[in-house]
């Protein structure tokens, strides 16, 4: 659909509260922002899109990367409220570290329903203000300030009041409805691909994990090169989860998408759908292990990577990350590799030095020209090749908690002005590794 003329409203909007910090998007980044913001002792809402709370590693995930470098020395990372986390799913006996036979370092493997109920009783404990349902749409604003947003609910437009707000939606929405610069991934066509995750119900998974991945990857060239089956991606990685005879997926690829257009969007849908459909035959007809297996759940939605990232008061880049840079605003620390999933047939990897890991400093999260936002998660300040280290939901999680302190302790929502050494104390005593 072509943009046609505009149409003015001139809508009242009822003005539903006022809070301390508002966080938009309930993700890893904006669950651990919230949480740590009232654990401040700021009053908090975190409004959230879906019915539940975890985004993307709940909706189509179930695999932490990002707590532990790679290489030959693993080193931890991440603490704080991932670790809480973490304690919440143990508790359950639903999660499960794997060796790092993959790339990014030890993952850690869980249920995502159990994340959900997790995140809910975390945020709970912490008095953070849950609304569901409830999708921002646009800013309050005084002059370069923003003061609050505006919701759409079941019951029309409503308004919420914060001196700061956290923007972790995943694609900027806040800053970029409020006028602050942008990348935008999506727009000019370097955005990484997009994935429908699925898992296999009913697998062998013995012999499918004794079949090694270089030969499940020629055998999808084969069959694809001979017309047989349409797998745009001959590579990916499937792993054992919590469940007996349950695998997971990340095999499907649709790249070139704008996932902040509607019309883009939903055709990836679709084609992501479709997509698991054939892998999950491939896989029934030609993988020991998957013979009587059935693929058993699609991701909630397609799997976004990239969209839009603020342009921030500083712009993490490829040279910091293989540099293993340190900043002394540092709130976070990362030491997983450039994974590029490019719109090609596989995947390109970049390491840092063995054991190494770099800095992720507050500027990231503070977009330029406009206060009171500062963000959290895949949206922060960085290039396409940093951003393709730092997105994984351990640093999500960590740069969540740095920005829920930050809005936290910013005296009228001045994120600017915060004292970082402050937030950096604040950090390390809630457990962050810095
Ligand atoms: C296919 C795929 C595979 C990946 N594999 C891994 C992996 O194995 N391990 C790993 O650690 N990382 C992985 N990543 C990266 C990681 O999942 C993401 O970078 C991370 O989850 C982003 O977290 P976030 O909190 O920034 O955003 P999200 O988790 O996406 O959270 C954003 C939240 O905001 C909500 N929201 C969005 N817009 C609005 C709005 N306007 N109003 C209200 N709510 C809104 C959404 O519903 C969502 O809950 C993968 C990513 C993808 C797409």
């Amino acid at each position: 659909m072509k943009a046609g003329p505009t149409v003015d409203l001139h809508w009242r909007v009822p003005l539903w509260a006022a809070c301390d910090v508002v966080v938009i998007g309930g993700g890893s980044a904006g669950c651990s922002a919230a949480v740590a913001a009232a654990e401040q002792g700021a009053a908090v809402v975190l409004v959230e899109r879906q019915g539940f709370l975890g985004g993307t590693g709940a909706m189509v995930l179930d695999t932490f990367y990002g707590f532990y470098t790679p290489g030959s020395v693993e080193h931890k990372v991440v603490g704080g409220v991932p670790d809480r986390v973490i304690a919440g799913l143990e508790r359950r006996a639903m999660v499960l570290k794997r060796p790092n036979t993959y790339g990014a370092g030890a993952g850690l493997t869980y249920d995502p329903d159990t994340l959900k109920l997790v995140w809910d009783e975390l945020a709970a404990a912490a008095g953070v203000n849950v609304l569901h349902h409830c999708t921002f749409v646009d800013v309050l604003r005084e002059g370069d300030r923003v003061v609050g947003v505006v919701l759409a609910t079941k019951q029309g437009l409503r308004a919420l009041r914060a001196p700061s707000l956290v923007d972790a939606s995943g694609d900027a929405d806040v800053a970029a409805r409020a006028g602050a610069p942008f990348e935008d991934a999506g727009a000019d066509g370097s955005a990484q691909s997009l994935t429908t995750t699925f898992r296999m119900f009913d697998v062998d998974v013995a012999a499918a994990r004794a079949f090694p991945k270089e030969a499940l990857w020629a055998r999808m060239r084969e069959v694809a090169e001979r017309g047989e089956y349409d797998l745009p991606r001959r590579e990916g990685s499937i792993h054992a989860t919590p469940f007996a005879n349950v695998m997971h997926t990340n095999l499907t690829r649709v790249a070139g998408v704008d996932a902040t257009d509607p019309e883009q969007l939903s055709r990836a849908e679709r084609e992501g759908r479709r997509q698991a459909f054939e892998y999950a035959r491939f896989l029934r007809e030609h993988v020991p292990g998957y013979e009587r297996a059935h693929l058993g759940g699609l991701s909630v939605q397609i799997g976004v990577r990239e969209s839009r990232r603020i342009r921030g008061e500083y712009w993490l880049s490829r040279d910091d990350v293989l540099g293993a840079a340190s900043f002394p605003d540092a709130v976070a620390r990362c030491g997983a590799p450039i994974e590029e999933h490019h719109g090609g047939g596989d995947t390109r990897w970049e390491y840092l030095p063995d054991g190494a890991t770099y800095d992720i400093p507050y500027r990231c999260l503070l977009p330029r020209e406009i206060e009171g936002v500062v963000v959290a998660g895949r949206c922060l300040s960085a290039s396409h090749d940093a951003h393709a280290s730092v997105r994984s939901m351990g640093q999500c999680m960590a740069m969540g908690q740095a920005a829920g302190v930050a809005a936290a302790l910013a005296q009228g929502g001045n994120l600017r002005g915060v004292d970082v050494g402050a937030v950096r104390e604040r950090l390390v005593e809630m457990g962050a590794v810095l």
